[in-house]
């Protein structure tokens, strides 16, 4: 997964894009990089580097370095390449259409399908990524016009792509037919913004305007949108329902609520789904398991309890790429707080279950504090297939819930019950505020995939 950033129009961009990408870290912790492009000079520049955006920007260090008046940003974690500085985005290049610099959320399907095409062709490849393709298509795509050559070039991707591309001071923004990773247009004075969420656009000091649609081509100039249009045919809207559930920050807005209200209704469904089961206290893994804690306490009225402290130094641990990384931050990461948890019963309630890793831990730490009784609760469905848009889903012999019964998992993770929110609850909780509920794509839960998946990338 990955979080992208544009704003144009503006004499501090690489301090405004450093800023926005702090606010989308959550998004992608292993690197980081902004493309600055200044009028005066007529040049590009691109500064990436592997880690946290403070460490890589400060105002003082590298922004100072990248004076201009529009950049995009991006931060990464792994989900289709290696993890290595040579896939830090932004990409830059320099091709028949000059210099232009691209930034992408998502992850192509048809990746190897048109890299084995170009290959055969000649075309040379430098990175590992797919989101070098586009690079491919739009610099052989003829034409003096920016506008068709980004839409020729975007029409023959495959599966999912928000993208923010730079080329001189004109910011665009893409997003694929089926809008399965979010964009969202934002303006701040006389400055628009690109932005994966809405919270790095209200960070900035920004509005956030309106989302861009599935399939839209925005292009934005000197304070102006000078175009904006459906490049292609919308089949039908699917946009990653996971981004409620685990990825979007809380404070972000999406289809019209916050994460947090999406989060805090899955968890009076949850409660809704559990009124049979008696507890002493809700408890939320934190920091996910939060808001979907607080909607259970409040339908249920279940105590709400916060048993757990949690180092923000560590990052977040599924962002490490090995699975041995993976279990020593979850315990560096957790703390039980003894006088909360010993001796109670505690409806636990965490967001998912992937590989059952970070649970198993979770509940063997609970119960050496002393807890009783732990009726162990999910906000979504179990996850019974890999995600080939963008959500790092490990292979299907990964998800425990894929490869296990209901029951074995439990006793595996050691709790008295093991509860799922249900799809239909989910999605209610997720489109509060639109009227068609069919806008989602939930093929972590269901295996249905919305566009073709090529047998290279199913594993
Ligand atoms: P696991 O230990 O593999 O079961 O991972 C589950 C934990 O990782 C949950 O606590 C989630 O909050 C978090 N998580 C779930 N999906 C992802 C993802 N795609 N990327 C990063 N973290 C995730």
């Amino acid at each position: 997964m990955c979080g992208i950033i544009g704003i144009e129009n503006n004499n501090k961009a690489a301090i405004f894009v450093s800023a926005g990408l702090l606010t989308l870290q959550h998004r992608g912790e292993e690197s980081a990089g902004i493309t600055v492009s200044n009028q005066n000079t007529h040049t590009m520049k691109t500064f990436t580097a592997m880690g946290l955006v403070s460490r890589i920007f400060s105002e003082e260090i590298n922004c100072k370095k990248l004076p201009g008046q529009s950049a995009i940003g991006h931060v990464r974690y792994t989900t289709s390449a290696k993890s290595s500085l040579i896939n830090a985005q932004p990409f830059q290049i320099n091709c028949i259409h000059g210099d232009l610099a691209v930034a992408h959320n998502g992850n192509i399907t048809n990746f190897h399908q048109l890299k084995n095409k170009l290959l055969k062709k000649g075309a040379i490849f430098t990175h590992t990524s797919d989101t070098e393709i586009l690079l491919h298509l739009i610099a052989m795509t003829k034409g003096n016009n920016l506008k068709t050559i980004i839409a020729k070039a975007v029409r023959k991707l495959i599966g999912a792509f928000s993208i923010v591309i730079l080329k001189n001071n004109t910011l665009i923004g893409v997003k694929d037919i089926h809008g399965f990773r979010p964009l969202v247009l934002g303006k701040v004075g006389k400055s628009f913004i690109l932005s994966s969420e809405t919270s790095a656009v209200e960070v900035l000091g920004g509005k956030y305007i309106r989302d861009i649609s599935p399939g839209e081509i925005i292009i934005i100039r000197n304070g102006t949108i000078i175009d904006s249009f459906i490049y292609g045919k919308v089949d039908k809207q699917t946009s990653c329902i996971f981004e409620q559930v685990y990825f979007s920050r809380p404070d972000s807005i999406m289809f019209g609520q916050t994460i947090k209200e999406a989060r805090v209704m899955m968890g009076i469904y949850l409660a809704k789904q559990m009124k049979n089961i008696k507890a002493d206290i809700v408890m939320p893994v934190p920091d996910t398991g939060y808001f979907a804690a607080l909607g259970f306490s409040r339908e249920s009225h279940i105590l709400f309890e916060n048993g757990f402290i949690r180092n923000h130094y560590v990052g977040r641990s599924f962002i490490k790429p090995s699975q041995n990384l993976r279990t020593i931050t979850a315990k560096l990461k957790l703390r039980p707080i003894k006088e909360v948890v010993n001796g109670k019963n505690i409806i636990l309630i965490d967001d998912s279950i992937v590989r059952g890793t970070t649970a198993k831990n979770l509940i063997s730490i609970l119960k050496k504090a002393g807890a009783h009784n732990i009726h162990f609760a999910l906000s979504c469905p179990p996850i019974l297939s890999s995600c080939y848009y963008g959500i790092d889903t490990p292979q299907k012999k990964y998800l425990i819930a894929a490869m296990h019964s209901i029951e074995d998992i439990k006793q595996y993770l050691n709790v008295d019950t093991l509860n799922f929110l249900g799809l239909e609850n989910l999605i209610n909780a997720c489109s509060l505020n639109v009227d068609n509920k069919k806008i989602f794509c939930d093929a972590c839960f269901t295996g249905i995939y919305p566009t073709k998946i090529n047998k290279c990338t199913i594993s």
